[in-house]
């Protein structure tokens, strides 16, 4: 059903831990999530999010979406594109 060319964490998408020991890793804190600047236009045309608290995507996401639930983790923590690029998460 969906067919998205891109992954967090096979591409050029990564989860930096800020500091934190690797027993934690599975679960980053908020901004530890950061994309690049082609994810965050690629997101932004395709309207898909960022979980800041697992790092997955989901879709039907606006842009400016703030704390849209994770279909992943559960957590309300995904964010649009641009609000990743407010908040600095966009190399
Ligand atoms: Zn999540």
């Amino acid at each position: 059903m969906t067919h998205l060319p891109l992954f967090l964490g096979q591409g050029s998408a990564y989860i930096r831990f800020s500091g934190q020991p690797p027993m934690e890793s599975k679960m980053p804190q908020d901004n530890s999530v950061t994309i690049t600047i082609e994810e965050y236009l690629e997101y932004r045309s395709q309207y898909i999010g960022v979980c800041l608290g697992c790092g997955d995507t989901r879709e039907s996401c606006e842009p400016d979406a703030d704390n849209y639930p994770c279909e992943s983790c559960g957590e309300s923590k995904v964010q649009g594109p641009d609000n990743l690029l407010a908040m600095g998460l966009v190399e």
